[in-house]
């Protein structure tokens, strides 16, 4: 199914210049790019986006890393594009993630760990809502969509 996903590039990517080099890793995949802008997070909306993580000891804190500096927010479409981005993201902790996915590549933290993503069709909607206006995302035509998918893939 074609599913639209949510991926925040955090402080720590913005901050150490990879911004384009992570863009590129999902561009390469063959994820097609419906929105993206940058924002400065706040105290209030990180509550939301982070609510099941208010129990915790770092709450605070990782709410105060997501607001060090702006993001770059990104609305990215493809075939089963959840599970796809998060296999691409790899685990929390970057000091875990494999080779080859973009934690186990740029990140050495649980918490400075380079990107936020969606982790199910669920959340990927509010998420998408959370940060974005209808008209911020845009339905134009992936044009080499043939050639990323068989017909019998979507
Ligand atoms: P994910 O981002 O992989 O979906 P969670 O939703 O569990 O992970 O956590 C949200 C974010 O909070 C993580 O990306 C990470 O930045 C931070 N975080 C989670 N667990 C820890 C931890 N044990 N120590 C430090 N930071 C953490």
């Amino acid at each position: 199914m074609i599913e639209k996903t949510l991926v925040i590039l955090k402080p720590c990517t913005m901050q150490r210049g990879l911004i384009g080099e992570i863009v590129n890793r999902f561009e390469r995949k063959g994820l097609r790019l419906a929105g993206m802008k940058m924002i400065q997070l706040t105290d209030e909306i990180l509550s939301e986006h982070y609510s099941h993580l208010s129990t915790k000891p770092f709450f605070q804190r990782v709410k105060d890393s997501m607001m060090t500096a702006p993001v770059i927010i990104c609305c990215w479409e493809g075939v089963d594009a959840i599970q796809a981005v998060r296999t691409l993201t790899g685990p929390t902790n970057g000091r875990l993630a494999a080779p080859g996915t973009i934690r186990g590549d740029y990140s050495m933290s649980y918490q400075e760990n380079i990107v936020h993503a969606s982790d199910s069709p669920e959340t990927a909607a509010i998420e998408l809502n959370r940060f974005f206006k209808p008209e911020e995302l845009f339905e134009y035509k992936q044009v080499t969509f043939p050639y990323i998918y068989a017909c019998d893939e979507y």
